[in-house]
């Protein structure tokens, strides 16, 4: 049977040493600070930002929400970001996604600050991670990498196969298993020969969006499987990508759904709002440092 990877308890553990770095900035005068957005009332959406701001306070980040009615104009909402993007004590900037139809969602991702983005959604840091020379990662593959090293998987040297190739989880993550060596192989909608794909896989990572769409015959015997997946079961039960029963028999080690990934994407966002207050006090302080007429 496979060894449950317990998001929740990994989560934990980074939260507290997330803690302690916070509250260490916090004892020299900077309070690291994360600036929520939310646009319209969609009901998923306001669970997200309220769990967000439940972590930030967690794990002593300072949180303000910016609720913003759905007939907000897209330039209100680009007003809205230069004004936190010029503020010193708002080190993070997230705009909760989706935005209401008529937004243009490139628009608003573009404006945030490079360095206060923390949902590392912006191009510039997009292309960072392309280039291995990053500030933050983004937040679900972040976490799927903390996952694996909690169970020691090898990465380096393995196949390692990516069902789904969106740029918020998909891409992102291939890049990070092939910068830490693997082979990988990412698959999507188009694929030939999925099931036979999968199974090479010694890590298989399922970011489709379907329940239960991979079953035992798609796992390789003695596999490491995330999966990412939040769907609704025909019961309406939250369950993920994998058919979880199935794989645990199959699998080496397997995050269930919920309590593997999803707490994780949090936990990368404050990991992410801390880094982004250290790198802006480090900037100050650099250009502080620079000599007169330079
Ligand atoms: P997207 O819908 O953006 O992408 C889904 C991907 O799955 C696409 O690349 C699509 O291929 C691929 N796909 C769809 N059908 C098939 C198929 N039959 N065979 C192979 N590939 C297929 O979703 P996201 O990447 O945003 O999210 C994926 C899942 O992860 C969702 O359930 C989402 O809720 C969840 N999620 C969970 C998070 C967490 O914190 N746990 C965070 C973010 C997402 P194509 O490109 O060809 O259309």
């Amino acid at each position: 049977m496979a060894v449950i990877i317990d998001g929740k308890a990994v989560s934990q553990r980074i939260r507290e040493e997330i803690r302690q770095e916070a509250d260490a900035l916090t004892a020299k005068g900077i309070h690291p600070g994360l600036a929520v957005i939310i646009v319209g009332d969609d009901p998923a959406s306001r669970i997200y930002v309220n769990n967000k701001k439940k972590a930030c306070a967690q794990c002593g980040i300072h949180s303000e929400e910016f609720s913003l009615s759905a007939d907000t104009t897209e330039n209100e909402l680009l007003e809205l970001i230069h004004t936190l993007n010029a503020r010193q004590d708002i080190n993070g900037i997230l705009c909760q996604l989706p935005l209401p139809r008529g937004f243009n969602e490139d628009v608003i991702i573009n404006a945030i600050d490079p360095k206060k983005d923390v949902d590392a959604f912006h191009p510039g840091n997009v292309g960072g991670i392309m280039l291995n020379k990053y500030s933050f990662l983004p937040c679900t593959p972040a976490g799927v990498m903390e996952l694996l090293k909690a169970v020691n998987t090898q990465i380096a040297g393995k196949r390692a196969v990516v069902v789904g190739r969106s740029n918020i989880v998909g891409k992102p993550m291939a890049l990070l298993l092939l910068h830490a060596d693997a082979t990988v192989t990412i698959c999507h909608s188009k694929t030939a020969g999925l099931t036979q794909i999968c199974r090479e896989a010694d890590i298989l990572v399922a970011a489709v969006g379907r329940a239960n769409f991979i079953t035992s015959d798609m796992i390789k015997p003695g596999a490491v499987v995330i999966d990412v997946g939040m769907n609704r079961d025909e019961n309406g039960k939250l369950c993920g990508d994998v058919d979880f029963a199935a794989a645990e028999k199959v699998a080496s080690a397997l995050t269930p759904v919920p309590g593997g990934v999803g707490p994780m994407t949090i936990t990368m966002l404050l990991k992410n709002t801390v880094t982004a207050a250290k790198n802006q006090i480090e900037n100050a302080g650099a250009r502080v440092a620079r000599p007169v007429g330079i």
